[in-house]
């Protein structure tokens, strides 16, 4: 007992991993006898699982409403929101910008959907994508309770803004509620850290549905798409962020990466931006060294506008799709795609799947039946976890860029490797 308290918290997540992964594993090859399916997977691992997913996204809006409230009431110059607000939606446009052209010269040269067998499609229906302008009316609420009732960041960002904004301006009546709001935003913090603990349990269980349930033949004949996707994915991650970070923040990428390990479990078993905005806003706060200030803004707005693995498995569905029907693309249709994917992406929240729903909208404006997703969605899951770990990623990765030029990243933290692991390890009564 006393040498698993030692274990930290993302140890303990990846050895639930890979005991779920066993155990589902187990399930599957003995083809889900009934007992299974009834007691497990559609009883304790799901109860577990859910629970886990639901506990999570309970801190969500009340986290980033408070943090937010926080970060912009205490800026003491507020050009300075609308200078980090230029910069990070200029780096989240430009690395989703690279990532959609990534994935379509990867399908242009590697071709996934010239396969000589017929794939099985699995019935999907397909939700139409909200259209640009619609997504910038919809960002100024005009009721804030219902838009936080319903967990629409965007809306919830504008307002928590233009009320930090004005506790600012209150002087000293907004410096009683300011302090007011640090102390709540401290409260959920500890929140975030007591919903932690659940997390090896939760993923185990997740973790043990997906394995248990996965078919290995859809695999096998999307393999080219499959192995493509997690390529570009990685290249994405591994080369792309890690270059941005040296060029444009002058920052190690090691010492960066390292830091997002309990983080990037959390967003592969949720397979949500969202779900995981708590985890992450903990991690660029306490782990890597940004300030709330820049944190709290940046987070939730690149959970919604920034998904660069969402980009990635778009581009290269869609050239997987137009070859599958043997449709050729003409460079205008290309750029079309470019332009869609990072517009669509904007302003859809990070939730599973949702790349998907999006991607019926980017085929049909460039021709391609949407149907076509039908083909992909046996595959789906795996990818989607691994997606939002890019999206993540890249969320965490350009918040560190904007706080170093903003001042508001604290080196010592950032260089220091157990900063932040307090919450990974001490007692919570601390
Ligand atoms: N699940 C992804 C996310 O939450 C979105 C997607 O690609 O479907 O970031």
């Amino acid at each position: 007992m006393a040498s698993s308290n030692k274990l930290s918290l993302s140890a303990k997540i990846f050895i639930a991993m890979i005991l779920g992964a066993i155990a589902g594993l187990v399930l599957n090859l003995a083809g889900n006898p009934e007992w299974s399916q009834i007691w497990l997977i559609d009883g304790a691992f799901r109860v577990v699982g859910q629970i886990f997913i639901s506990l999570l996204k309970m801190l969500v809006v009340p986290l980033v409403f408070v943090s937010l409230v926080c970060g912009s009431s205490s800026l003491s110059d507020p050009k300075m929101l609308g200078r980090v607000g230029g910069k990070t939606i200029a780096l989240y446009l430009m690395t989703t910008a690279i990532a959609v052209c990534l994935a379509l010269s990867a399908a242009v040269v590697f071709k996934p959907g010239i396969i000589d067998q017929e794939i099985a499609t699995v019935e999907t229906q397909i939700a139409e994508a909200t259209p640009f302008t619609q997504v910038l009316i919809d960002m100024v609420p005009t009721n804030p309770v219902a838009a936080m009732a319903d967990g629409q960041m965007l809306p919830i960002i504008f307002f928590a803004v233009l009320l930090g904004i004005s506790i600012t301006l209150s002087k000293e009546t907004g410096v009683r509620v300011a302090n007011w709001f640090q102390d709540i935003n401290a409260i959920i913090m500890k929140l975030v850290t007591l919903v932690m603990r659940f997390a090896p349990y939760g993923v185990f269980s997740l973790i043990a549905i997906l394995a248990a349930t996965s078919s290995a033949d859809s695999f096998a004949a999307l393999g080219k798409y499959v192995g493509l996707v997690f390529a570009v994915l990685f290249i994405h991650a591994l080369i792309i962020y890690p270059t941005i970070l040296t060029v444009l923040g002058g920052l190690s990428p090691l010492k960066f990466l390292v830091k997002l390990k309990a983080l990037v479990l959390f967003a592969f078993t949720t397979a949500s931006s969202n779900a995981t905005i708590p985890v992450t806003l903990e991690t660029v706060e306490k782990r890597i060294g940004v300030s709330n200030k820049i944190a709290s803004f940046t987070v939730p707005l690149g959970a919604t506008i920034n998904m660069d693995g969402t980009a990635i498995m778009q581009g290269i569905a869609t050239g997987f799709i137009a070859q599958y029907y043997g449709i050729e693309l003409a460079m205008s249709q290309y750029l079309m795609v470019v332009v869609m994917v990072i517009l669509a992406s904007i302003g859809t929240a990070g939730v599973p799947s949702v790349g998907l729903v999006v991607l019926a909208g980017v085929l049909s404006q460039v021709g391609l039946p949407a149907e076509g997703i039908a083909l992909i969605l046996g595959v789906d899951r795996l990818l989607d976890m691994t997606r939002t770990v890019v999206n993540i990623t890249g969320d965490s990765m350009v918040t560190t860029i904007v706080a170093k030029s903003e001042g508001e990243l604290d080196l010592d933290v950032f260089n220091d490797p157990d900063a932040g692991l307090a919450y990974e390890r001490q007692p919570i009564s601390k």
